[in-house]
């Protein structure tokens, strides 16, 4: 796919998304890609973009990021996000977080005002009041009713401890319901960045920390090459190093499209009898993108200078196994 500069992609995640949420996925994304290509046309940067992008889905309770994030275990909500900057590699990861409004907004404080990248858990809560960060419940009642209801079905289907979540997976297909927030970006200048925020796996073992804010698996950004964010089961794009591998592939030559559906094909043949839910959205250098998965859906959106309005799709290139 053909584009140019400046441009923005996000995604909503990939899964499955029941017809009566689809609108909703694919105004949300629309609203997101708008919100970043806006700061874009102003001259703003790929790193602005991506953020404001992210925030946008954040606070949209229909996707699985900041309110509304999944619920785990123990009916509490653990999100995580993580941001990074192309043109000097910097970046900012965060997790475990229980109150924080946008948790990406917090992931760029980690990288822009302390000395490192990741922060997790009650110091990063921490450092959210030290900046004055909004808090907000993220909890929906459509999640606990989610939650409510897979409980039920794991009460009626089994019995005693579960002890994999894979197992549990496979009961429970609803388990892959995946709808991370993500976006990526180039701006006038070919600066790249990319941001990718969750509430996690509905039902996850409080304390399991994914792909999303963990540089290179579910997030990267290198001014050089191009970006890329994860969607999909976090343990996948952890033993894969999805998103720096998607880079890689691109710094081969490789456009990001081909990019995409290279992994997803990998990531099919590295993944068997197991839940294996996975999308990709990829940018390069010259502002070419790409998008592939191999779950039922990936709900995206992209916007370019030649566009009126983002387009927006519940499905890109399909990549299914054999
Ligand atoms: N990758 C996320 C995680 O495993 C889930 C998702 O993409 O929805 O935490």
């Amino acid at each position: 796919m053909e584009s140019q500069r400046p441009t923005i992609v996000v995604h909503g995640g990939a899964g499955e998304w029941k017809p009566d949420r689809q609108n909703l996925g694919i105004l949300g994304v629309k609203r997101a890609a708008k919100a970043g290509f806006d700061v874009l046309r102003r001259s703003g940067t790929a790193l602005d973009a991506v953020e404001a992008a992210v925030m946008m889905m954040e606070d949209d309770s229909t996707f699985n990021a900041g309110l509304g994030s999944s619920l785990n275990l123990e009916k509490s909500v653990e999100m995580e996000a993580s941001i990074m900057d192309g043109e000097t590699l910097k970046a900012g990861a965060t997790a475990l977080l229980t109150n924080i409004r946008n948790p990406i907004h917090l992931a760029r404080i980690i990288m822009e005002k302390t000395d490192h990248i990741f922060i997790a858990g009650k110091s990063a809560q921490r450092l959210g009041e030290i900046f004055n960060l909004e808090k907000a419940n993220p909890v929906t009642k459509l999640r606990e009713r989610h939650w409510l209801d897979l409980k039920n079905k794991i009460r009626q289907g089994t019995s005693g401890y579960l002890p994999k979540l894979s197992n549990l997976m496979k009961s429970y297909p609803e388990f892959m319901n995946a709808d991370t927030v993500g976006a990526i970006a180039i701006d006038q200048l070919g600066n790249v960045a990319a941001a990718t925020s969750t509430g996690g796996l509905t039902f996850k073992i409080p304390g399991r920390i994914g792909d999303s804010p963990l540089i290179g698996c579910g997030n990267y950004a290198d001014n050089k090459i191009g970006a890329c964010s994860a969607t999909g089961i976090g343990e996948i794009a952890m033993k894969l190093v999805l998103a720096k591998s998607a880079c890689c592939l691109i710094h081969k030559g490789y456009s990001p499209q081909e990019a995409a559906e290279i992994l997803i094909k990998r990531v099919n043949q590295a993944i068997q009898n197991t839940p294996n839910q996975m999308g990709l959205i990829a940018i390069d250098k010259k502002g070419r993108i790409g998008a592939a998965h191999n779950s039922h859906h990936l709900c995206w959106s992209y916007m370019t200078p030649l566009m009126k309005s983002p387009k927006a799709s519940l499905t890109a290139k399909i990549v299914k196994s054999g």
